[in-house]
């Protein structure tokens, strides 16, 4: 099978060097199996995506040495193909309207233990269910769309038959869907959201990757639990299995994971102070 893979930031802020280490760890896959690295611009937030920080992304990945094919796909020019399979997933009777808060989510899973924080999984707070009665014709605009996820199993029957291969450092090998994970750890996952508008990261992902034409993810290891989501979407909308590879995460001098939100060192700081990219590439171990 032809190699290709991608690197997908969203533009809300400076990459630091977790963000070039993902990427360079792409890149050099694809030199290694002599395939294709892409790129995509994951811009679907459009509240907090900003023109300048796309071409600062650009910049930075060129001067770290990378090239790609152009043009570039940008979730936003994709929504009618997201919209599309979220009608697929209505027609299956999958999908339901929800207008919770997170403030209603905390309230219905801590009662009556006042305060008491719900349980987390790959997606955030594993959700209660409370507007899972509803159905889509009664949706209102500006509401977030859930995934019924026990009608999504009773719908794939045995779910163990979706595998994906992880080819990272960690849990490497064969994977399976786990039905009992699934409702337990996951649950109703938001595959649409009110505050954007358009398709959550977890509906674009799949539909992006197999638009792409992906046949191995790299990414960071913070996404290695969301992964039965993308399996579970794949196997929903019967777009193709691919690999996933997670590699480590950077972290600083405290141990801590770098984050565009608490404010890591840009690549472009770096570039200005005069480093060079074998500098940054032997800083984070490559
Ligand atoms: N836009 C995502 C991020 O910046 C990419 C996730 C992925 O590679 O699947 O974390």
């Amino acid at each position: 099978m032809h190699y290709v893979t991608r690197f997908a930031p969203s533009p809300t802020g400076p990459l630091h060097l977790g963000h070039a280490y993902s990427a360079l760890t792409a890149y050099e896959r694809a030199k290694a199996h002599t395939g294709m690295f892409l790129l995509r611009i994951e811009d679907g937030d459009t509240s907090r995506c900003r023109p300048e920080w796309e071409a600062l992304i650009y910049a930075d990945l060129r001067w770290l040495g990378l090239h790609w094919p152009e043009p570039v796909l940008h979730v936003t020019a994709r929504e009618d193909i997201y919209a599309n399979a979220l009608n697929r997933l209505h027609e299956l009777g999958l999908i339901y309207p929800c207008s919770c808060t997170r403030r209603d989510i905390q309230t219905a899973m801590s009662a009556p233990q006042e305060g008491a924080e719900p349980p987390m999984g790959p997606d955030g707070w594993i959700y209660p269910g409370t507007c899972r009665h509803r159905t889509m014709r009664d949706f209102r605009l500006g509401e977030a769309i859930r995934l019924n996820m026990a009608n999504a199993l009773e719908y794939l029957g045995d779910v163990s038959r979706f595998s994906w291969n992880e080819t990272g450092p960690f849990e490497t090998g064969t994977h399976r869907l786990d039905a009992d994970q699934l409702i337990h750890g996951v649950g109703d996952i938001v595959l649409a959201r009110k505050e954007i508008g358009t398709a959550a990261y977890h509906l674009s992902v799949v539909l992006d990757d197999a638009a792409q034409g992906i046949s191995e993810a790299v990414r960071g290891a913070d996404l290695m639990q969301a992964t039965q989501i993308h399996r579970l979407l794949q196997a929903l909308l019967d777009l193709p299995e691919i690999a996933y590879h997670h590699h480590r995460l950077i972290r600083d001098e405290h141990g801590k994971r770098l984050a565009k939100r608490s404010d890591a060192k840009a690549i472009s700081k770096f570039r200005e102070e005069g480093y060079s990219p074998e500098d940054l590439r032997a800083m984070i171990g490559l």
